[in-house]
């Protein structure tokens, strides 16, 4: 019989007898982190308080910040949340399941408050990974996950990334390199409409076409307590960031700074700056460029946010808590 318990170095290729062992501990009460097409989460049972508090602590995350609960089917999504909403939540996972398309919708009485951070909704989405949904088979129940880093640093997108900031302690399942790299579209959704919580690559003309109801975007600092995750700073290099909208800006940024910078900015602008040290500024690559800026210890990194930019509402969402530009509050998730 596979044994729950490990101590060391943990990154586990995706075998069958290694999702076996995943899935023994997920069941006995522990924690693993899974990869997905978006980034890594930190995966427990979500019907397990004890589990569910060792994701809180591990990431050292706000107990205000609800998690998302991962599921492998419709069926299991169904049993989180009132039997009203079920027919919405069908039309919806058919079209966008699995996939990084979040819903918010009234929590059946079951869910736990740990898992809704006392919320009256439940967050859920089933990952297009063929890993993460082997998981949760094998866990035999919906796992509540978040991403799995530190409170408030770049989300991990590789299965070192998580390493990096939880520790070796964590028996993480490697799927390689996120497929996407950001975070899910997190949408509340009610029979009235749907509004956006967290841009992501679903977009609200997307959702709108699917459902025929009015979609709305959370950027009114009213409605942001629908979202309480959304308040922290999130996504956040140790290294200052700051976000330009010209190559002159990032000129003089880089005059005002004698050591070393690192400028990102979109490939095909790459040779507008000869001999700097520049990133790749892409959903993909986005936090792998923020970590290897830390690990560079550069003294700033200069972010382009030209007019191609400005138009990806998910990336500059991120670009923005990133920097510290739209967070109402200093920890992070
Ligand atoms: P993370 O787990 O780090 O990807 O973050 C999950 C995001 O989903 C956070 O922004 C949470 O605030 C949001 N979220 C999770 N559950 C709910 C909920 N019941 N209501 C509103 N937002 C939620
Ligand atoms: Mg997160």
């Amino acid at each position: 019989m596979a044994s729950v318990h490990y101590t060391c170095l943990m990154i586990m290729a995706p075998t069958q007898e290694n999702v076996v062992s995943a899935g023994a501990i997920l069941r006995s009460g522990g924690i693993v982190g899974m990869p997905t097409e978006t980034v890594y989460g930190l995966a427990a049972r979500y019907d397990d308080d004890g589990a569910v508090r060792k994701i809180f602590e591990a990431k050292g995350r706000p107990a205000d910040n609800p998690l998302i609960v991962h599921v492998a089917s419709v069926e299991q999504a169904k049993t989180m949340v009132k039997a009203e909403l079920h027919m919405l939540m069908e039309l919806l996972a058919a079209h966008l399941w699995p996939g990084p398309f979040t819903m918010v919708l009234d929590k059946a009485d079951h869910v736990s408050d740990l898992v809704s951070a006392g919320l009256p909704t439940v967050a859920v989405r089933m990952p297009n990974h063929p890993v993460a949904l082997r998981l949760i088979e094998e866990c035999g129940s919906p796992v509540a996950a978040p991403s799995a880093n530190t409170s408030g640093t770049p989300s991990p997108t590789t299965a070192e990334h998580v390493i990096e900031d939880l520790g070796k302690d964590v028996f993480i399942l490697d799927g390689g390199s996120c497929l996407i790299g950001i975070e899910s579209t997190v949408a509340l959704v009610t029979a009235d409409g749907l509004t956006i919580l967290r841009p992501g690559v679903v977009t609200a003309e997307t959702l709108a076409q699917i459902t025929g109801l009015p979609v709305s975007s959370n950027a009114n600092a009213d409605q942001r307590i629908a979202s309480p995750g959304t308040r922290y700073r999130h996504y956040a290099p140790r290294t200052p960031m700051k976000l330009v909208e010209t190559a002159g800006e990032v000129r003089s940024a880089l005059a005002m700074v004698e050591q070393k910078v690192m400028v990102l900015a979109r490939t095909d602008v790459w040779p507008e700056f000869p001999g700097l040290l520049m990133g790749s500024l892409t959903e993909h690559d986005l936090y792998a460029e923020l970590r290897r800026a830390d690990d560079l210890h550069v003294a700033c990194i200069v972010v382009l946010c030209d007019g191609v930019l400005k138009g990806q509402l998910a990336l500059m969402n991120r670009l923005r808590k990133a920097a510290g530009e739209d967070n109402d509050e200093e920890a992070g998730t």
